[in-house]
């Protein structure tokens, strides 16, 4: 174990973690090993390495030098034992829970999850008879009556989107453990600058990679972190399944996490001075923020989100819908698109973004409006993004 490395703060890891064995032609850059398999002269060379007794590479579903260089930097961020990468964040998602459940087990969650997870856990885990309890997520009561019922997996997420409730992960994670229940997080809006849930007694983290930590929006991949007997276990799945990430997609998100600390730092103080300009405007019914005083969970937030309070935002309209097909083709520093957490800002109502696989009576049963605008803050510089806000908004109340 590199103890350095270990040591170092976040932002050295985000450059260097991963990044010091040997690279071809002493370059300085992990290459794009575009290879779909490695070969050997020495059969009894090429028997250690498939058997993993020897380091080294065989095909590429299983493993790959440049997802491998990924998969450590990402480990060393997250502060796990061990980390498995994957196409995409719902691919890391999906297989971590057909990889972990069993028919006739239950899996508790929230009902604000991501709205792909929402959709897997609804639609795909019965296929193999497991039920998924989806509990209020501000309701501790429920959710603790439901883990106390007994389950294989209590599946969390926080902050949530698009309302950006905050669960208690500590809390929530003792009580799992009591009825021997392995605790997954979805760290995707947090990121591991503002905060780690391993260090909170989750048992593994899922994450989205091309969110904030690709940054650039060029890059699907997933990547779930954690103890190494259950990253064995997925890994092990993922190789089967297939849902391996490619080595072009490996390298961008290597290249985009290098700068991971300076645009979270960036985009945690944007988000914050957009929302404090939101919650002023008349034109704003509610902000959901949860770096401010007014947010129903800040306090929970304050504790566990130890680098800031995300770059993700959201709030509701006076107008209701309409105002929000007004509004948002009238920003000019924002991408319109289903996306968020990249270096530029982007916007999107939760029908066409988060909760795309949801209908409306399901999004009006999760309390989600239909007058919520999703706001992921770029790297802009913040006077430009609330001048656009309030350029827009103002011909809103004028109208
Ligand atoms: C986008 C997202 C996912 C899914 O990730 P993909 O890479 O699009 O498959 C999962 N969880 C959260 C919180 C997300 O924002």
């Amino acid at each position: 174990m590199q103890r350095h490395m270990v040591d170092a703060g976040l932002g050295t890891q985000a450059l260097w973690a991963g990044e010091q064995g040997k690279m071809l032609e002493r370059a300085t850059q992990v290459p794009i090993v575009q290879s779909v398999s490695f070969g050997y002269d020495d059969l009894d060379q090429w028997l250690q390495v498939a058997l993993s007794r020897e380091p080294g590479h065989i095909y590429s579903r299983n493993t790959n030098p440049t997802v491998a260089a990924l998969e450590e930097k990402v480990r060393i961020l997250e502060g796990a034992e061990a980390a498995t990468s994957m196409a995409s964040g719902m691919a890391a998602i999906s297989n971590t829970l057909f990889c972990l459940l069993r028919p006739g087990d239950r899996l508790v969650a929230i009902k604000d999850t991501y709205g792909g997870t929402n959709q897997l856990l609804r639609e795909f885990l019965p296929h193999i008879g497991v039920r998924a309890c989806l509990c209020d997520t501000t309701d501790y009561g429920q959710i603790e009556a439901e883990i106390n019922q007994g389950c294989r997996i209590l599946y969390l997420e926080t902050p949530t989107n698009p309302t950006l409730k905050i669960l208690d992960i500590k809390r929530l994670a003792g009580r799992a453990h009591r009825v021997g229940a392995t605790v997954v997080t979805d760290n995707t809006f947090a990121t591991p600058v503002n905060q780690h849930p391993l260090e909170l007694g989750s048992d593994l983290v899922v994450h989205s990679l091309s969110k904030y930590m690709g940054g650039h929006a060029d890059a699907l991949g997933g990547i779930v972190c954690g103890h190494r007997e259950l990253i064995q276990q997925i890994f092990h799945y993922r190789e089967i399944t297939g849902a391996a990430l490619d080595p072009f997609a490996a390298y961008l998100l290597l290249r985009g996490i290098k700068t991971l600390a300076l645009r979270i730092e960036r985009q945690n103080e944007n988000a914050m001075k957009v929302a404090e300009f939101l919650e002023n405007h008349p034109a704003v019914a509610k902000v959901f923020y949860p770096g401010l005083r007014s947010h129903p969970q800040h306090e929970i937030a304050s504790k566990q989100m130890k680098g800031g309070f995300g770059g993700m935002l959201s709030f509701v309209l006076r107008g209701g819908y309409a105002a929000v097909k007004q509004l948002l083709p009238k920003l000019k520093f924002a991408h319109r698109a289903a996306n968020l957490g990249a270096v530029e800002t982007i916007v999107g109502p939760p029908a066409t973004t988060s909760h795309v696989e949801v209908s409306a009576a399901d999004r009006a049963a999760m309390g989600i409006p239909e007058a919520l605008v999703r706001y992921s803050s770029g790297i802009e510089d913040v006077k430009d993004l609330i001048a656009d806000l309030a350029q827009a908004l103002d011909q809103l109340v004028e109208a």
